[in-house]
């Protein structure tokens, strides 16, 4: 039965605007999900993306987005329950993980499903073949029965809730990899954009003795005070040697004992070998595809006796962890400063801009919202 049509914000083009498509609404196969998008909201990966940034893993025509929740309109069927057993109705806002096949090496053997060769990811293609709706830049998404799904707490946000399945679960999934944070702890954490003040928030509540933010601008730096960061570095107004300088002067001399990269390019990447201390432990959230790759020594590698650690994306459990982090914390720590402006579909690619140029951190795409006239 087909159930009508979707307005969705589309990519049709590598560096044009968005354009608006109806595209169907598809007849739910056994195990999926249709949802009312009720908040994406805008990352850089998606800016990055549009401009061309990943050819070879997205793929044209698209609707973008990412980072979303959506309200459940019809569950497909056998889809009764959530990751956590508990039954799922019609109403019910909810988010999702990538679907990953679950019949690879990746997903069964070293269970590490975000690797998987075979995943298929929202934002990322498919706006030209069934079931079209594979993205959060639209009025309804398709959640696809390999699709992991659970329940955002009532009290959250639904745009604060979509802000957190990208940049928090991804910084959760970090933290879990590269062994959690102590009480003893001074954490450094590279980067001040929504993924470094997630993970300067979550590093403050696992208990750390001391956070400390390295970045840029002004404004957001002042937000990581505001949330409890011991102090701030502007990338903008030091040197290299004063920040090195500055972490050991509060650590003995030692260096930090977790440095946290979450700003996506070599220069930070380099940076950090020198701020984390000998035996100390490196998490690279950010990476770095293109440009001059980092230089490193190996020997910072075994006479440092560093663990190193990355990971990219997150399961359900991460996705869990972080809309729950973000519900029982908001007091403490107001996400809502992390949101940008609403913009309707047909305004989308202003939002985009708008995050490539560092005016917002998390712009959201409200896909109901319409343009005045
Ligand atoms: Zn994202
Ligand atoms: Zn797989």
């Amino acid at each position: 039965m087909s159930q009508g049509t979707s307005s969705a914000a589309v990519l049709v083009e590598y560096g044009a605007p968005l354009q608006v498509w109806n595209l169907p609404i598809p007849d739910l196969e056994s195990g999926s999900i249709l949802v009312r998008v009720e908040a994406t909201t805008v990352c850089g990966t998606d800016a990055h993306m549009a401009a061309g940034g990943f050819p070879s893993i997205s793929r044209i025509p698209l609707v973008m987005g990412h980072e979303i929740v959506g309200r459940i309109v019809e569950l497909g069927e056998g889809r009764t329950k959530d990751a956590m057993g508990q039954s799922l109705q019609v109403g019910d806002l909810i988010a999702w993980s990538y679907a990953w096949c679950g019949e690879c090496f990746w997903c069964n053997i070293a269970k590490q499903p975000t690797l998987c060769p075979n995943s298929k990811s929202y934002g990322w293609g498919g706006a030209d073949e069934t079931p079209y709706l594979l993205g959060g830049f639209s009025e309804f998404a398709y959640i696809l029965p390999k699709c992991k799904v659970v329940k955002v707490p009532s009290g959250l946000d639904p745009a604060i809730a979509a802000s957190t399945t990208c940049s928090l679960r991804t910084a959760i999934h970090g933290f879990e990899k590269i062994g959690g944070v102590s009480t003893i702890d001074t954490v450094v954490i590279q980067g001040a954009g929504a993924v470094g003040l997630f993970a300067l928030a979550y590093a403050l509540r696992s208990g750390a003795s001391r956070v400390i933010t390295i970045g840029a601008p002004k404004e957001r730096l002042e937000l990581a005070m505001r949330w409890g960061a011991y102090s701030v570095l502007d990338i903008e107004a030091t040197t290299h040697e004063e920040r090195v300088q500055a972490i050991r002067d509060v650590t003995d001399g030692r260096g930090a004992d977790l440095v946290v990269e979450c700003a996506g390019n070599s220069a930070a990447l380099t940076e950090g070998f020198s701020l984390v201390r000998r035996g100390g432990r490196y998490l690279v959230l950010g990476g770095q595809s293109t440009g001059e790759p980092a230089k490193i020594m190996g020997a910072q590698f075994n006479i440092g006796q560093l663990h190193v650690a990355g990971t990219v994306s997150a399961d359900i459990s991460h996705y869990y962890r972080a809309l729950n982090f973000a519900d029982q914390n908001q007091e403490i720590y107001p996400f809502a400063a992390l949101l940008g402006n609403r913009y309707p579909l047909a305004r989308a690619s202003e939002a985009l801009k708008s995050i490539s140029s560092g005016h917002e951190l998390r712009p959201i795409i409200d896909p109901h919202l319409k343009v005045k006239l």
